[in-house]
């Protein structure tokens, strides 16, 4: 299979569960997570008609982009981001997903402010408040939106998701939804409803999220195949 074959299965299967769940199948954008894959495979991928790639290694991008490998497709960064690393992203994507932290926030700001500029970006939801992952716990996420909204030079879009990897289908069924309600009440109560993104789902469970309401979804092996780590 090629990424192009790869890349019209998943957006089958896509359709099919925004069908199920009444929902309107062209509402939902396709993220090729294209980490540890070349220029090559991101060209092919734009080719096919991915909505945008997303990257979480600043070093591997920054080689990539020098490259031309996202010519015509939005770029996100979808990784942890390191504080001292934010110079090497701000200005340079389209969306960064995964800001979990008021520093982090504090940090985008201030680069984009130098860069005269508005970076749009999603708050990172750890919904299954874990020791090792980034990301607001759900709790802190409230304040971390008002925080946002002090930033004029950055612009919340929604939230973003990785369940624990443990979960069972249902109890990661189960964090699709809690995050969706989260993304919900704080649209309306904070973001006069403005918001575009809910970015949850992966190549094992991009169904369920969009059954429970995931807007974006973040798929890489799906697409480009097992990556192999050395
Ligand atoms: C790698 C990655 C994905 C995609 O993972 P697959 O299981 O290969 O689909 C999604 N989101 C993030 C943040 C990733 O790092």
């Amino acid at each position: 299979m090629s990424i192009c074959d790869n890349i019209g299965a998943v957006r089958e299967r896509m359709a099919a569960a925004a069908i199920a769940a009444g929902r309107d199948p062209g509402e939902i954008l396709l993220v090729g997570a294209s980490k540890m894959n070349d220029a090559a495979a991101c060209r092919a991928a734009i080719a096919a008609g991915i909505d945008a790639l997303g990257e979480n290694r600043v070093q591997e991008m920054t080689g990539k982009l020098a490259e031309g490998a996202y010519t015509g497709a939005p770029l996100h960064f979808i990784g942890h981001l390191q504080r001292n690393k934010v110079r090497q992203v701000v200005g340079k994507v389209d969306l960064i997903q995964s800001v979990g932290s008021e520093e982090l926030l504090a940090e985008i700001e201030k680069a984009a402010a130098k860069l005269e500029i508005v970076q749009d970006i999603l708050l990172e939801v750890n919904i299954g408040m874990e020791e090792a992952k980034s990301g607001f716990a759900p709790a802190a996420l409230y304040d971390g939106a008002r925080a946002a909204l002090n930033c004029p030079h950055v612009r919340v879009l929604g939230l973003m998701t990785i369940p624990p990897a443990e979960a069972s289908r249902e109890e990661n069924c189960g964090y699709f939804a809690e995050v969706h309600a989260l993304y919900v009440d704080i649209n309306a109560k904070l973001f006069h409803n403005n918001f575009k993104y809910l970015s949850m789902g992966m190549s094992g469970d991009y169904e369920d999220a969009i059954a429970n309401g995931a807007t974006m979804v973040r798929v890489g092996s799906a697409i480009f195949g097992a990556r192999h780590y050395t």
